[in-house]
């Protein structure tokens, strides 16, 4: 009954699965996010590598009785094992595929397009993981159907003022107007900041890497997104417990 089915995907979480395999989860583009066991991934040097980024076709058997996957092959397209190499980029890689895991909800299309591009981009520009981080978590909103609209206030209406500092309401897990906003989070933005994120919010994601942002700027506005996605996730990010990515970059 089994069938041979394949993808293109990328390793989010990979752990240990009995003496000498491994379970995976992927992110597909073609089946969204599932788990997927690979066996005899641990000590055979024929086995299947599975590596925690790898982006890359994916080969799988899927039994539909027992509705799993195990892993049969892959045509690597990118290890991302530059990532490996710093500390602080490993961390932002890494909260990107807890974000993804926890967010489970947007189009696992664009959700692929996006890590992709996110983990290229954080091995061919170390030098620029703070907007890196800052672009992940504003197209993820879009994907999400969540996108933040930082030119009205999403509950009464109201358009800002060109130099109105807007704040933030935790229900709604949205930014909005001073009156609206919970007084349950100091999540604040100035008219710099929202500038910014409504120029970028539109464009693809290199692009909107590419625009230039101050050293400040891009360290609050990091700080501002960090926190976004702890709402949008619904619960801590482990790998953010540290606080190794808000002072790093
Ligand atoms: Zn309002």
């Amino acid at each position: 009954m089994e069938r041979n089915v394949s993808s293109l995907a990328i390793v989010l979480h990979s752990i240990r699965y009995g003496q000498m395999n491994r379970r995976l989860k992927l992110l597909t583009l073609d089946f969204g996010l599932i788990d997927v066991v690979s066996y005899g991934a641990r000590k055979s040097v024929k086995a299947v590598k599975g590596d925690v980024f790898s982006d890359g076709q994916f080969f799988l058997y899927y039994n539909p009785v027992k509705r799993d996957y195990t892993l049969k092959d892959v045509q690597l397209i990118a290890t991302h094992d530059e990532i490996r190499t710093d500390l602080g980029t490993n961390y932002a890689a890494l909260f990107f595929c807890e974000l993804v895991i926890n967010t489970n909800g947007g189009d696992s299309t664009s959700q692929y397009g996006l890590l992709s591009k996110a983990l290229d981009m954080l091995c061919s520009h170390q030098d620029l993981v703070a907007r890196i981080l800052i672009q992940f978590v504003l197209h993820l909103l879009d994907i999400c159907g969540l996108q933040a609209d930082f030119t009205r206030c999403p509950i009464c209406e109201r358009p800002y003022a060109a130099e109105e500092i807007i704040r933030f309401n935790s229900q709604m897990g949205s930014p909005c107007c001073e009156s609206c906003a919970t007084l349950d989070t100091a999540m604040i933005l100035g008219p710099g900041a929202r500038r910014y994120l409504t120029l970028t919010k539109g464009m693809d994601f290199p692009s909107a890497v590419a625009v230039e942002l101050s050293d400040r700027a891009a360290l609050r506005i990091k700080a501002y997104m960090l926190r976004y996605a702890t709402f949008i996730s619904g619960r801590e990010l482990k790998t953010l417990a540290g606080g190794m990515l808000q002072t790093l970059f």
